[in-house]
């Protein structure tokens, strides 16, 4: 078995790699591209355009017109199923096209570039409101990765862990949507109303996200609760939660295929609003860097161990 200290080094060569691998050039014309997340979708693309406006977007999808070629798109390149990369596509990377361009603090909605990723997007929200009594905030997210972009949650129609929220097509007001003649349409629930609906959720098969209106949520303070749970009793759990008012949860079940206790008990974690005065307790516990790296340790090499930490 690997040790703790060669699983380590290898994580961290692994970092040191440009998005997984991607962008090594090999022999073959062209550019190899592979997703963050499992690298088992190496792609050999024509070229990579770094976008950084919408008119880029249009450039490239007017060459590939002239070259009678396709075109591929990504934002994060965590997708695992490698549909953001196809070969010999030009491919868009998403990634520079990260600004906030509009806010309103009155709605509560945000526009952004497609390529803006969580942390740079929440970042935003919390530096635009400074000093605001009643702060906005996002309403749901993915939970396993941060670095995934608001066109590539769209293209998924991704959700968070709301107990009773709609997938992101709810958090979505309206896009712009580069389409394969070039045009620019805006898509809501009023224009362009079928592209709005197969876009979001239909990956990058109905054009290019350009850019996105967001609605955010008065941001509340939420306190977890946690308990182990047996599956036969999730579901009720579930709705038991719901109805005392918790707005988020997810369980956890254990993996480890030797152990009794696989995919039959897991760590049941909801979260309900409180007072914002609420203090946070004196004994709460943040996770170190070093806790981190032993939790990923152990979630590959002894999974009873991870869940029981
Ligand atoms: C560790 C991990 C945890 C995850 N957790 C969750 C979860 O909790 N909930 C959930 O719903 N999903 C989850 N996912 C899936 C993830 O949300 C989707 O794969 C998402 O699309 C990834 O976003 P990305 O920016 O990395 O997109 P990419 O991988 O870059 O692209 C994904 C798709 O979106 C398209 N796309 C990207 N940008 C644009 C654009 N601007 N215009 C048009 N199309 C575009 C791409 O062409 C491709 O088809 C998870 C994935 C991973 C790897």
């Amino acid at each position: 078995m690997m040790t703790r200290r060669q699983f380590l080094k290898l994580a961290e060569v692994a970092a040191l790699m440009p998005w997984g691998c991607a962008q090594w050039r090999v022999g073959l014309p062209g550019v190899l591209l592979n997703d963050v997340h499992s690298g088992l979708n190496p792609t050999t693309v024509r070229g990579v355009s770094p976008v950084r406006s919408s008119e880029d977007i249009q450039r490239v999808v007017g060459r590939a017109v002239r070259d009678r070629t396709g075109i591929s798109v990504a934002g994060g390149r965590h997708a695992m199923g490698a549909q953001q990369f196809g070969s010999d596509t030009l491919h868009l990377d998403m990634r520079s096209f990260n600004r906030v361009l509009n806010f309103d603090s009155g709605s509560g909605l945000i526009e952004v570039e497609a390529g803006i990723q969580w942390p740079e997007l929440i970042e935003a929200t919390l530096k635009l409101q400074q000093g605001a009594q009643q702060p906005w905030g996002i309403i749901q997210k993915q939970t396993g990765a941060d670095r995934l972009s608001i066109g590539g949650g769209l293209s998924a129609n991704i959700h968070g862990r709301g107990l009773r929220l709609k997938p992101f097509v709810g958090d979505i007001k309206s896009f712009t949507l580069v389409l394969a003649d070039g045009k620019a349409v805006t898509c809501s629930r009023l224009q362009n109303a079928d592209l709005f609906k197969l876009t979001i959720g239909g990956y990058d098969l109905f054009g290019v996200v350009s850019s996105v209106t967001l609605r955010l949520m008065q941001r509340q303070k939420l306190q977890r609760v946690v308990e182990l749970v047996n599956i036969d009793d999730v579901m009720q759990r579930f709705e038991q939660r719901i109805a005392e008012g918790f707005l988020y949860g997810d369980c956890q079940f254990a993996l480890n295929p030797a152990s009794e206790d696989f995919l039959s008990r897991g760590i049941f974690s909801c979260y309900k609003p409180v007072d914002p005065t609420t203090p946070i307790p004196a004994r709460q516990r943040e996770i170190s860097e070093e806790q981190w790296l032993r939790l990923l340790y152990l979630a590959h090499a002894d999974k009873t161990k991870a869940f029981e930490v």
